[in-house]
This record gives C-alpha cells, sequence and structure tokens, in this order.
C-alpha cells in the first residue's frame, strides 16, 4: 500500500537521508542519481510522487520535467538551491506542483510530500466514472459502456443518467433535473426531461437486476440501486 516515490538526486548523502525519513513514513522509495536513469525509472513504472534535483548529470531537472510532462501529471517537488529564485517561478510555469530550497529539515519536505500528495489526489477521487454492474458511465470521456459494449449516448443523456446515478435512490422531480441538469437558463420544460429517460431507459433497460432507471409516479426518476445482499 506504500506510495511509490521517485528521488531524484546525484548526491548520495542526500538521497539517502531522503530515503530514511520516507521509509520511516512508510513510503517506497526509489532513487535515481541523474536525469536519464529518471526518465528510465520514470517510464518503468510512474511512480505516485518525484523528488527531482534541479542540477544533476546527464539531464537536469529541468530537462526531466519537461520529458515528464509530455505525458504525465504526475506530482513532482523540484529541490532547489538556495539562489535558484527565478528558477523556482519558472519551475512552477513549467509544471512542478511545488519546490523545496534546499538545504530543508526533513520535517518541512515530508509536510510537502504529503501535502502535494494530498492536493494532487482529488482529481482522482472526484473523476466522473461511475461503475455498476454491467454499466460504466465515463463522464470524463461522455462513454456510457453497456454490457461491455459502447453505447453512442448524446451529451444530455450522459449527463443526466451521470447525474441520477451519482446518487443512487435518489428521487429527483423533472424541475430539479431541468435545474441540476440542464441548468437555470434552460427554457425547456419538463417533458424534455421525459423524453432523456426515454432514450436513456432503451439503452440500459434489462441489462442488470442489479440497479434500475426507475419513474417514481407522481414525482420523478430515480437511479434504483438494489442491495444485492439484502433485498430482492
Ligand atoms: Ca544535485
Amino acid at each position: 500500500m506504500g506510495r511509490d516515490i521517485l528521488v531524484v538526486e546525484d548526491e548520495h548523502n542526500i538521497s539517502d537521508l531522503i530515503r530514511m525519513y520516507l521509509l520511516k513514513e512508510g513510503f517506497d522509495v526509489r532513487i535515481a542519481g541523474d536525469g536519464a536513469l529518471a526518465i528510465g525509472e520514470f517510464q518503468k513504472k510512474t511512480p505516485d510522487l518525484i523528488l527531482l534535483d534541479v542540477m544533476l548529470p546527464v539531464m537536469d531537472g529541468w530537462a526531466v520535467l519537461s520529458r515528464i510532462r509530455e505525458t504525465s501529471r504526475v506530482p513532482v517537488i523540484m529541490l532547489t538551491a538556495k539562489s535558484e529564485v527565478v528558477d523556482r517561478i519558472q519551475g512552477l510555469e513549467m509544471g512542478a506542483d511545488d519546490y523545496v530550497v534546499k538545504p530543508f529539515e526533513m520535517k518541512e519536505l515530508i509536510a510537502r510530500i504529503n501535502a502535494v500528495l494530498r492536493r494532487t489526489e482529488i482529481p482522482n477521487d472526484t473523476s466522473k466514472k461511475l461503475v455498476f454492474d454491467k454499466l460504466v458511465i465515463n463522464l470524463d470521456g461522455y462513454e456510457l459502456i453497456v454490457d461491455g459494449k459502447k453505447v453512442d449516448t448524446p451529451p444530455k443523456e450522459m449527463e443526466l443518467l451521470y447525474h441520477l446515478a451519482s446518487t443512487p435512490n435518489k428521487v429527483y422531480t423533472r424541475n430539479q433535473l431541468l435545474d441540476e441538469v440542464w441548468g437555470f437558463n434552460y427554457f425547456g420544460d419538463s417533458r424534455t426531461v421525459d423524453v432523456h429517460i426515454k432514450r436513456l431507459r432503451e439503452k440500459v433497460e434489462n441489462v442488470s437486476d442489479q440497479w434500475a432507471l426507475k419513474t417514481v409516479w407522481g414525482v420523478g426518476y430515480k437511479f434504483e440501486l438494489r442491495d444485492g445482499t439484502d433485498e430482492g
């Protein structure tokens, strides 16, 4: 379960010290002693975070950072010397997530690592993808996968289904759905919702007995999720 930190640092006494502290904090640690080795380690397996020294043999930290940013948003904390003030600003502009000025206290480094990990993990938690039995609603890519097959679905239908399924068993009125999915500037009427629900049903009806798109008569709609163990 330990999170994997790649430490890119050519001074062994510093990297050894960092490794010791990170291990104590429960992280897994890999060390790369120059820029090219860092790229190699990164390509072998994307770490959860990279501590990246600026002054490195073969390729400096900036070059490593820009190579990594071509393909990855992995969190990067730059380790900079005190004099490199301009470089720090440059680093943040180049996509570093934070920087720590040498010489630093290990406590400060650990605090920065934890802060960056917390901050950068939020997008994963709020990734707009819902997974149910035989159903994947991926709002990041506007992709609906029903029983393993991609089903072409217009954006508003995707948004409506996502909205309902993100709060299973909550009943929405048609007006709530108009407000929350179409936005209050939308001048449609509630039949718009009915039409979209009808089209969605044609795509997802009777696919699984664990969930269903339900009409709640006289009220509105809900995405019903059945507890497979307790109820029928
Ligand atoms: Ca160095």
